[in-house]
């Protein structure tokens, strides 16, 4: 087993998005920092999520304000900071009768107790109070407000059975979920961070103030030491058994963990606005355009209690969906139109809630010293707030630590996304005429994924054939080594659904892996 001597900062445990946003805020405030994920980064819930920024209509009914402010103030913050990969979007809700509440919301009870009359139903009103608060709570610049659409005509009203005539629509914004992880841990680490990957924490030892922490490389087995003043522990899932077997702490807090499952269609309607469902269950359920040719269905809550079990999209959950969405649907899907599904554990703080839908999804930040030396525990949290969640972790690290510095997240644009917000047609224009051999596809891909960064991934290149051998799908090796060497991608998994959603297309992950386990060789003979 190696050592370091030098003592850094932060050492901060899991590369999810708010590991890898903690990460990057604390080296742009001079801390010294190391991350380790012991996979890919966001190989958990970070890529599971439904992919919103949003603030969370339905948190409302469970009067989390401060949440949902800050989720609604939020969403054009990170907008601005990253148009490449997050876009606005406009929700439809069908209004129908039968919608009902889930029984134990606080908002249900007290229309319960006021209008007794009313038990169980989820109102027109009620709705539109509901979105007259989502439009107003969060200081709107750039998304639209809510309006009402008339369903009898009308592309909206065209997928969904004939019983539903009118809705409301709002907006919210989509986000590239493992994305957002891979562009915030590269610009940490264009901060001067230190991210190290398929890299497990498997001890941390406190003796005089100074954790001396246990890493083990995950694809050698090999360990080594490093020292830090404190410890984040953003481990998600593994949130709680990091403190009971990595850091020994005494602490009492708990995790509740709720999985959450999504099934991938093929594509159902042709426009691009989103659905939300709500169901006579009182569970709503999002069906989204998703990846051009595909519809995103989700999702479900399901106590998940063990952390080491790889969550999946059960088929009782398949089920659900699929008869979620015959609700509304005029042409009833089956489970023969599923084409993938993804599963994440939402790691929740254990607030005591009676139902896996009504634990709180707000973030609760511990600090914790009875290890012997500082460490912060992360419970919660929505990849929407996950900037604030970073910068509230810094000020609870600042009362261990000199944080010098203070919030500059906010306006500092992430990797490729320095261009304003509605400028994407006007790069995917610019990048088709400086490289004449891609077409509209290709290039908003790149866009989409790259934002202004594209350009330096397609260099010089006149040709196909000048980037390299061609997976399919219009991945290439010059795609595939600036994956590599820029956002920390190592085996075929990492770049077909994590880095991309090329997955879903005809590449060739065979020839991909053979491909980047050369690569990978190469940079370790070299080293
Ligand atoms: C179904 C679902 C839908 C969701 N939809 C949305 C949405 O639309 N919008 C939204 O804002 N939020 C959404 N969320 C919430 C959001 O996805 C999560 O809050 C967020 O991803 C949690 O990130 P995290 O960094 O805490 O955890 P994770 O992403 O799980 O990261 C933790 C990391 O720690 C690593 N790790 C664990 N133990 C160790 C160790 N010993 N050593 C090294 N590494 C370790 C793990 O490998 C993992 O990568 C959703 C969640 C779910 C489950």
């Amino acid at each position: 087993m190696s050592g370091d001597n030098k003592v850094s900062d932060l050492l901060v445990i899991g590369g999810g998005i708010n590991g890898c946003g903690i990460a990057r805020d604390a080296v742009g405030r001079g801390l010294t920092v190391t991350l380790a994920e012991m996979n890919d980064l966001a190989s958990a819930t970070s890529s599971a999520s439904t992919k919103l920024f949003h603030g969370g209509l339905r948190y409302l009914e469970y009067f989390e304000f401060r949440l949902v402010r800050e989720a609604l103030i939020e969403r054009e913050t990170l907008l601005r900071a990253m148009p490449h990969i997050s876009w606005p979007m406009r929700f439809v809700l069908p209004y129908h009768a039968d919608m009902r509440f889930e029984g134990d919301t606080p908002t249900s009870k007290l229309l319960s107790f006021v209008m007794p009359w009313m038990k169980g139903r989820r109102p027109a009103w009620l709705i539109r109070l509901g979105l007259f608060m989502y439009d107003t709570l969060g200081g709107r610049q750039i998304l639209p407000s809510t309006s009402t659409v008339n369903l009898t005509h009308g592309p909206e009203g065209a997928p969904l059975n004939d019983k539903f005539s009118k809705a409301y629509e709002y907006s919210d914004c989509w986000i590239e979920d493992s994305r957002l992880v891979a562009l915030n841990a590269r610009d940490a680490v264009l901060r001067g961070a230190t991210v190290l990957t398929r890299t497990k924490v498997v001890s941390a030892d406190a003796a005089d103030g100074i954790w001396t922490v246990t890493l083990q490389d995950t694809d050698t087995g090999a360990t080594r030491t490093i020292r830090a003043r404190m410890v984040v522990n953003a481990g998600g899932p593994w949130v709680g058994d990091i403190l009971r077997q990595q850091i020994r702490s005494n602490s009492q807090d708990g995790v509740r963990l709720v999985r959450g499952s999504h099934i991938v269609t093929r594509r159902l309607f042709d426009h691009d606005k989103c659905y939300f469902f709500q169901g006579t269950d009182g569970r709503i359920m999002f069906a989204i355009p998703y990846e051009t040719d595909f519809t995103l269905i989700g999702t479900t809550d399901q106590e998940h209690p063990d952390a080491s079990v790889k969550p999946v999209c059960t088929p009782e959950e398949q089920q659900y969906m699929i008869d979620f969405v015959n609700g509304y649907l005029k042409e009833p899907i089956s489970t023969d139109d599923i084409v993938w599904t993804y599963s994440g554990v939402r790691p929740l703080y254990d607030d005591g809630a009676s139902s896996a839908t009504a634990a709180t999804r707000d973030y609760t930040l511990k600090l914790d010293d009875s290890a012997g030396a500082p460490a912060l525990n992360i419970f919660g949290g929505k990849i929407t707030t996950y900037r604030r969640l970073a910068e509230s972790a810094l000020d609870k690290i600042g009362e261990r630590l000199d944080v010098k510095r203070g919030p500059w997240t906010a306006g500092v644009a992430m990797p490729g996304g320095d261009f304003p917000v509605g400028d994407v047609a006007k790069l995917i224009a610019n990048l088709m005429t400086a490289y004449p051999f891609l077409n509209e596809r290709w290039a908003k891909r790149l866009i989409r994924a790259y934002g202004t960064d594209a350009r330096l991934m397609l260099g010089d290149a006149t040709t196909p054939a000048d980037l390299g051998q061609d997976f399919g799908g219009t991945l290439t090796a010059a795609e595939v080594d600036w994956l590599m060497e820029h956002e920390f991608a190592c085996t075929a998994e990492d770049v077909l659904w994590r880095r991309s959603k090329l997955g879903l297309r005809q590449t060739d992950a065979a020839a991909l892996d053979t491909y980047m386990a050369a690569a990978r060789g190469k940079k370790k003979d070299i080293a």
